[in-house]
């Protein structure tokens, strides 16, 4: 229902659950958010830890400061249940810990996924995936996605994404994280909205289904089109449309928003 995401030089849990309350608005079931943990005292990514609620956003907030929950790069997410019953385990972010492997497996989480709308082609996926070894742990169309990269990923998380996007029908908005990529989030837009917000002095970005989500920290905001993918890396970002080619800046114009 609600996507927030977040590459940050600072600790970007506390917005992450505000752009989520930002957005209880639309309505949820529940909630989540996921980040590569970083630890006091240190810049090394602890790798890809989240908290999960069917509860409401403040009771995520409680998990997330009783967890000592904190990272630079982020995503979040309301959601309202299309595929699989409202349940911690159906609940965003999703984990892929590659094939063979379970949350049980002590293996760190590879890939953290939240996705928006719904994915028409996810049994003939998930088939797919189940033959090459992928163990399913929800009910939703979203997991698909996140093994789907996970299978995809060849040390470059856009790519892996953008060869994922050309086999998924629907409509989408998603926002991805690898445990190899601690400083990058990577989001897709098809048939879902989905903006991006410039954060103070270009040094973070947000991604957020609307510019609601993001007013508590930037009222810079570019509007996405339908196939563009983005790439937020702290100090940059790098948007390509549906063909794959590259977006000028002019082309999807930062706007101020009141
Ligand atoms: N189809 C997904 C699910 O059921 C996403 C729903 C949403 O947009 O919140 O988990």
């Amino acid at each position: 229902c609600g996507i927030v995401g977040a590459v940050s030089t600072r600790n970007i849990v506390p917005l992450l659950v505000q752009g989520l309350q930002r957005l209880e608005y639309r309505g949820y079931d529940s909630c989540g958010v996921a980040v590569h943990r970083m630890v006091a005292g240190s810049p090394i990514s602890q790798g890809l830890q989240r908290a999960r609620s069917t509860a409401r956003v403040a009771e995520l907030l409680e998990q997330v400061t009783t967890d000592d929950l904190q990272g630079l790069t982020g995503i979040a997410h309301t959601r309202w249940a299309t595929h699989g019953e409202p349940a911690v385990r159906n609940a965003h972010p999703h984990f892929s810990y590659g094939p063979g492997e379970t949350v049980d497996g002590g293996k760190p989480a590879r890939v953290a996924l939240v996705h928006n709308g719904i994915i028409e082609n996810y049994e003939a996926l998930r088939a797919e995936l189940q033959a090459k070894g992928y163990i399913f742990a929800s009910q939703t169309d979203t997991e698909v996605v996140c093994h789907l990269v996970d299978s995809l990923y060849d040390g470059d998380l856009f790519e892996a994404v953008k060869a994922a996007r050309g086999q998924l029908h629907g409509a989408y908005a998603i926002a991805v994280m690898h445990k190899d990529e601690p400083h990058r989030v990577v989001g897709g837009r098809a048939g879902s909205p989905l903006v991006l917000g410039v954060g103070q002095d270009n040094s973070e970005f947000f991604l957020a289904s609307d510019a609601m989500a993001v007013a508590g920290v930037t009222d810079q905001i570019v509007y996405l089109e339908e196939g563009d993918l983005v790439d937020l890396q702290p100090g940059r970002y790098w948007i390509s449309n549906k063909s794959g080619h590259a977006v000028l800046p002019e082309q999807r114009p930062v706007k101020t928003v009141h």
